[in-house]
């Protein structure tokens, strides 16, 4: 096992994500104590059954005071409120980070919430499934995956230090780390992430509402398109409705652009211009064919554990 790279960790909100960091800091040996802060008892609960944390509370002051680094994994709307009940308790030097999916809007408040003496470098682990809460973590989530750090503006030493140990930190846990501007983070995450997931929330609607065909339709002859729809469409509805309330500018650009295209083709379709569905057809065919062949996915559909990029 590996020299830790922190001595406590704490990580507020021990959810999927929350929990697959411990799972993974805990099997790579990346930290020696951990503490845990939750709003919910139960999770709390399930947190002491599960042998997750040294301890573990719903107060996060206390959580935190003692912190090198500090992780927020709670929905993205609710970073600000927990940074602010964290600030006062900092330690000097501490380096404060988080997991959200959107890293503008977190990045802001994170800033916003916690005092000058410590180091903000926000962050956000490509990888995830549908489930949610403590029990649906597990310590490879993070394995050869992405970690988008998206830290401040700032050259000064201390500060590119604090950087460099929390890439230090997810790549022992098995990740890949790759460094981005927030605003760039959210604009690439609408198109790869956020889209698709609206794109699946609204096909499941559409067919929930029709009224000519059942529901019991629906699931029975649904090849695997419609059932991968269902899937992302049930991943929590808190997490979902915060990453597009907090990443509306970048969705809603990318949402424009992507309904122009649905109405070109809907156009096509109409009149019957057959050689244009052909054209993008193929097009998207190749570009497929280029991600399978640059080894970023297998050919085959993934009928294990899913790594999703909320
Ligand atoms: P989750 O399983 O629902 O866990 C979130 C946990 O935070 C829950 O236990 C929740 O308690 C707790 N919580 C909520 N508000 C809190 C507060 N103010 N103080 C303390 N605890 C609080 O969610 P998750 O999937 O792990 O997502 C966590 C973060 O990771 C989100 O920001 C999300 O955008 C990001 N992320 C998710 C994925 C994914 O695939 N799921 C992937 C990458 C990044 P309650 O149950 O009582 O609400």
């Amino acid at each position: 096992m590996a020299e830790p790279v922190f001595q406590t960790l704490t990580v507020i909100g021990c959810g999927l994500i929350g929990s697959s960091v411990i799972r993974a800091a805990k099997a790579s040996g990346a930290v020696s104590r951990i503490v845990v802060a939750d709003s919910s008892p139960a999770v709390l609960e399930r947190v002491q059954a599960l042998g997750l944390a040294d301890s573990a509370t719903a107060d996060i002051a206390e959580a935190v005071k003692d912190a090198d680094l500090i992780i927020f994994a709670v929905p993205v709307l609710a970073m600000g409120e927990a940074a602010k009940a964290a600030a006062a308790a900092l330690k000097p030097g501490a380096i404060v980070s988080d997991v959200g999916s959107v890293k503008g809007a977190v990045s802001a408040a994170l800033s916003e919430a916690v005092p000058a003496n410590v180091f903000v470098v926000p962050g956000h682990p490509i990888a995830g499934t549908e489930q949610s809460g403590p029990d649906a973590g597990f310590a490879e989530l993070f394995h050869g995956r992405w970690v988008i750090l998206t830290p401040q503006k700032r050259e000064d030493e201390p500060y590119l230090d604090a950087v460099q140990r929390l890439a230090d930190f997810w790549r022992a846990l098995g990740s890949n780390v790759e460094r981005m501007d927030a605003e760039h983070h959210d604009l690439v995450l609408a198109v790869t992430s956020h889209l698709p997931h609206l794109i699946a929330y609204n096909i499941v609607g559409t067919a929930a509402d029709l009224e000519e065909v059942t529901q019991a339709e629906v699931m029975k002859y649904s090849a695997g398109g419609f059932r991968d729809f269902t899937r992302i469409a049930a991943s929590d509805p808190t997490m979902w409705r915060d990453i597009f309330l907090a990443n509306r500018e970048a969705v809603l650009e990318i949402l424009g652009r992507f309904t122009e295209d649905l109405q070109a083709l809907s156009r096509a379709i109409r009149w019957e211009e057959g050689d244009k569905l052909f054209e993008l057809f193929s097009r998207t065919r190749e570009i497929r064919r280029g991600i399978v062949a640059a080894g970023q996915e297998s050919p085959e559909p993934n009928f294990g554990r899913d790594h999703r990029t909320p």
